[in-house]
Formats: structure tokens, C-alpha cells, sequence
């Protein structure tokens, strides 16, 4: 068994009054770093969104706050600027301020906006990096992101804007024509979408791809299909986010990488 003491010096003190801005991982509680896991223990409000484990929000004290701003009950649909707010408001209450995010706050998490709040209100604050889920979510889905023999490059490209449509900034023809592995955060709205306009783009019909849903939990699914059959297939699977798509010939090395056995599976 680990003996955590061993790994205290590492730790540092969160102090009454700050932040710290952490990211959770994908899911397993085992993926969280040292930092993250001193700070859920020092937490005395924890502010998460719904996509973080219940099995890591449990992990704080049983007498810290817990805030699920991801949750319908706390407001309708909470504007960022609520949420940066709600945080500057508890720092300044001199409370010991945890703001968990699932992955990595800056990887599509808009950890930024809420520094910036944090920077602007004089609130001192520290970032927690976690393991993003175009990262761990691949790796517990026995996909490499790179081989030496298939892609020098690897894109994070995000499937909706704000406004949950399609991002239209993405120019997803482009990208298809020049990087050989795209990993698609919240793709599962556009998919078919997304699949059309790669193909149009040139990649082959036939191309292996990857839908990896609630990646390193238990209830871990993957579905692995081609550009052309991906929206059906993973309809038919009934496939639910949070969930990953992932296109390129590193989806073939699965074979010689795949090792996770999740409960569901
Ligand atoms: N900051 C997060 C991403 C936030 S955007 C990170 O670094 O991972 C939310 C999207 O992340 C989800 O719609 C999904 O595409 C992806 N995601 C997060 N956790 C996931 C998981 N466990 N399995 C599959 N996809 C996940």
C-alpha cells in the first residue's frame, strides 16, 4: 500500500483566502496528482463541475462544502462569469477554495477566464495541472497518440463553440488534410458533421477512428469504427458523453496497446 505521509513534503499549504484552480484527471481517482489530491484534503469549499468523479469530489473532508456548479439545481445554466465570481466571493469569506475541473483546466475548461477574474479581484491562486482526457482517455483506451511510424503531429480540437454548435472556427477539411491524428473534444453532437467534412477533406471513408466514452471509469466504452460508419455505429452502440473521438492510423495500434478492462465492458 501507498504510504502517503512519504509524498507529504511535496505538499504545499493552501492557504485561507486563495484558490487553487486544480484538474481532476478523466475519472480515475488514481490519475490525480499529489497536488490535486492535497488539495481536496486541505479544501474547506470544493466548486466542481459535473463532469469530475464522484469518487474524487468524496475524497475532500466530509466537512467541506461541495458546490457542483455542472448541476441544473445550482443555477439554470450558470454563465461563466457567475462561476468566477462565485469563487472570488469564497475567497474573499478567507475560506480554503478548491476549483475542480475535470482533465486539465486549460485544456478546453476555461480555466483562463476564471484566472483572469481571479487576477482582476486580487485573489491569489495556484494551477493544479491534470492529466486531460485527449491524453489519459486515449492511453485507457490502448491508443497511442504518436508511433514513430504514424504521426509526427497530433491536434486537440474541440467539436462545439459556446453556443453548443458546431465550433466553426474549426477548419476541419484543413486539419484532415494535414494532421494524421485529430483527437475531438465534445464531439458528439457534430459527429456526423465532423466525419462528412474530414472525408471531404481527403481522408478515406474507410479510416480507422475511435469513440472512447467515460474514459479510465468503470463504465469505459470504446467503439472502434471508420470515418464513414462512426455516427452510425456509435448511435447504435448508444454511446453517451462524456466522450472522446479520436481519427488516425494510431486507432490500428490498439491491438498492441489495449489493456484496461473497464466494468462495463
Ligand atoms: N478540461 C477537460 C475537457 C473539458 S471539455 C480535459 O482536459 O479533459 C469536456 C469534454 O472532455 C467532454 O465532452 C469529452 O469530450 C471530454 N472528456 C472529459 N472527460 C472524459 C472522459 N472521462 N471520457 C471521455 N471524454 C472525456
Amino acid at each position: 500500500m501507498m504510504d502517503t505521509n512519504r509524498y507529504a513534503r511535496f505538499a504545499a499549504e493552501l492557504e485561507p483566502g486563495w484558490v487553487w484552480l486544480v484538474g481532476a484527471g478523466p475519472g480515475d481517482p488514481g490519475l490525480l496528482t499529489l497536488h490535486a489530491l492535497s488539495a481536496l484534503e486541505q479544501a474547506e469549499v470544493l466548486v466542481h463541475d459535473a463532469l469530475v468523479d464522484a469518487r474524487i469530489v468524496a475524497l475532500a473532508p466530509e466537512t467541506a462544502e461541495r458546490i457542483d456548479v455542472g448541476k441544473r439545481g445550482w443555477h439554470k445554466s450558470p454563465k461563466q462569469s457567475e462561476i468566477s465570481d462565485l469563487l472570488v466571493d469564497l475567497a474573499r469569506q478567507g475560506r480554503r477554495v478548491v476549483r475542480l475541473k475535470g482533465g486539465d483546466p486549460f485544456v478546453f475548461g476555461r480555466g483562463a477566464e476564471e484566472t483572469r477574474a481571479l487576477v482582476e479581484a486580487g485573489i491569489p491562486f495556484r494551477i493544479v495541472p491534470g492529466i486531460t482526457a485527449g491524453i489519459g482517455g486515449l492511453a485507457y483506451a490502448g491508443i497511442p497518440l504518436t508511433t514513430r511510424s504514424t504521426n509526427d503531429v497530433v491536434a486537440f480540437v474541440t467539436g462545439h463553440d459556446e453556443s453548443g454548435a458546431m465550433a466553426r472556427r474549426v477548419k476541419w477539411e484543413d486539419l484532415a488534410a494535414t494532421v494524421p491524428v485529430l483527437v475531438v473534444y465534445m464531439p458528439m453532437r457534430s459527429l456526423a458533421d465532423i466525419c462528412k467534412r474530414m472525408i471531404a477533406g481527403g481522408r478515406d471513408g474507410n479510416e480507422s477512428c475511435a469513440v472512447i466514452a467515460s474514459a479510465s471509469t468503470p463504465a469505459q466504452r470504446v467503439v472502434v469504427t471508420t470515418l464513414s460508419r462512426a455516427a452510425a455505429d456509435v448511435a447504435a452502440a448508444g454511446i453517451q458523453s462524456p466522450a472522446m473521438f479520436v481519427v488516425g492510423p494510431v486507432v490500428d495500434w490498439r491491438r498492441w496497446v489495449d489493456w484496461f478492462k473497464a466494468a462495463a465492458g
